[in-house]
């Protein structure tokens, strides 16, 4: 199987993570061989500049992968086999679901059904469309599993948090339905997929954010209290289930008492400096805004991370929170360290501003249309924030420093971000961060 030109193929995959490094050879580090023919394989890029990465590939030979799929799905041939990327097929997905139902284990490699639950493993299957850094093949309207494409050893977040909140019953997230996992010769854990609920005739919030701010080109005169009033409603039930979820989380692992990270916070800002000239001059306020807000200890718990109007899905019963890795780019052991709710709470207030004011790049004169968007913007930030605060029994905005702070930390990141990525776009965080320097921030409350 070494002879597979995997060199070739891994490049052309919409989950490599290597583009911007030169790929000196990819080789299978670990090769499993599973029932019915399929073969799991981890295989390490490495690259020129003499660092690695372990992607997970699953392998089907001879496959008939539906011709749409196939440039995507073939790797190559070995002797007179053809090496398919497994999960493109529909049978080959059923099988491996099928394994996660019958809690098999092959030389290490643990398919890992959750307590009392029946996978639907005839169920039609097709790989996601999605453009994600993993890849998720959708069981009908009845399973989503997520198989880890690059995998780091060490506990996976989103693995571990799934699992603590549907074991406890939480109903704010898609239900863990079972996992595949390793360990490594090190003794180290191993993530390599899991299963959920699928969420069927869902919407993602921010589609449906965007959908809303687009309110704010109406010809006619809005009245300010009905602007961003439509989603308003939903944005109240959004903080209802970000704080249901920190509730399951403090409840089942625990809280403790520490100094906000202000340290990292600065090292951000440092870095983001760097790539942004326009912070320059503003770095002193915002680090003093900084320290003074991490002065004293806080509340801290396991929280999502990484949570944004992207990373949830409106059922037509609830919100749900998916998406537990984290915030990529940040090491693993940062991610799994407790931290203020306060952090999640300040990235949906960011992505709020994002879903009203990326809609006015390019227009950024038009006085009317950007008080429109302030309005939208302040009234949904306040729902959610009002609906957090009625089912947590804490208003986020009562600790207004320590939020002002973890949204002047985002709003850094994001800067960083923008300046690298989308430089048309940088003008979004920079905006915030001067009104959070100004104070002009603080609404009504
Ligand atoms: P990213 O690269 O953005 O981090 P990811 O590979 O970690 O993505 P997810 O964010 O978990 O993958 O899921 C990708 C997309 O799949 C989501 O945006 C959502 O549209 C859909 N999705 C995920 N989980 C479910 C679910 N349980 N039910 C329905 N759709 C889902
Ligand atoms: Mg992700």
């Amino acid at each position: 199987m070494t002879s597979l030109p995997y060199t070739d193929w891994l490049p052309h995959q919409r989950w490599y993570a290597g583009r911007t490094r030169t790929l000196t050879k990819a080789e299978p580090a670990v090769v499993t061989h599973l029932p019915d023919g399929l073969d799991h394989v981890l295989l390490d890029a490495h690259y020129e500049d003499g660092g690695s990465e372990r992607y997970q590939v699953f392998i089907g030979w001879n496959l008939d992968v539906a011709a749409e799929l196939s440039a995507a799905a073939l790797i190559g041939a070995d002797g007179d086999r053809t090496a398919s990327d497994a999960l493109y097929d529909e049978h080959s997905a059923q099988r491996v679901l099928a394994l996660i139902d019958t809690g098999a284990v092959v030389d290490g490699v643990r398919f890992v059904p959750e307590p009392g639950v029946a996978l639907p493993v005839d169920a039609p299957a097709r790989i996601s469309g999605a453009e994600q850094s993993n890849t998720s093949v959708v069981f009908d309207s009845a399973a989503i599993l997520k198989a880890f494409r690059r995998v780091t050893a060490g506990v996976n977040p989103d693995l571990e948090l799934n699992r603590v909140l549907a074991r406890a019953g939480c109903p704010n997230v898609a239900r863990l339905l079972g996992a595949i996992e390793s360990t490594t010769p090190e003794g180290e854990h191993l993530a390599l997929a899991m299963v959920t609920e699928y969420a069927q005739n869902s919407a993602e919030g921010w589609a449906m954010a965007t959908t809303s701010a687009r309110d704010l080109y109406a010809e006619h005169d809005l009245n300010p209290d009905e602007v961003g009033g439509d989603f308003a409603s939903e944005s109240n039930r959004l903080g209802e289930a970000v704080a249901h979820v920190h509730g399951t989380l403090a409840a089942e692992l625990a809280t403790q008492s520490a100094p906000p990270p202000v340290e990292s916070m600065l090292a951000r800002l440092d870095s983001a400096m760097r790539v942004v000239p326009d912070l320059e001059p503003l770095a002193g306020q915002i680090a003093a805004m900084l320290r003074t807000a991490g002065e004293e200890p806080v509340r801290t718990q396991r929280i999502h991370g990484d949570l944004h109007l992207g990373q949830v899905l409106r059922t037509p019963e609830s919100w749900l929170l998916i998406d537990f890795e984290g915030e990529p780019g940040v090491a693993v052991e940062e991610r799994l360290k407790p931290d203020s709710v306060l952090r999640d709470v300040a990235g949906m207030l960011r992505s709020y501003e994002y879903a009203a004011f990326q809609l006015l790049l390019g227009q950024e004169d038009d006085e009317e249309l950007a008080r429109r968007a302030r309005q939208w913007v302040d009234r949904n930030r306040d729902a959610f924030c009002d609906g957090y605060a009625a089912a947590a029994g804490y208003d986020p905005r009562d600790d207004r420093a320590l939020l002002r702070a973890y949204e002047l930390d985002k709003a850094v990141y994001e800067s960083a971000y923008e300046a690298r990525h989308r430089p048309g776009w940088l003008r979004i965080p920079l905006q915030s961060i001067e009104r959070m320097l100004n104070g002009s921030d603080l609404t009504t409350r």
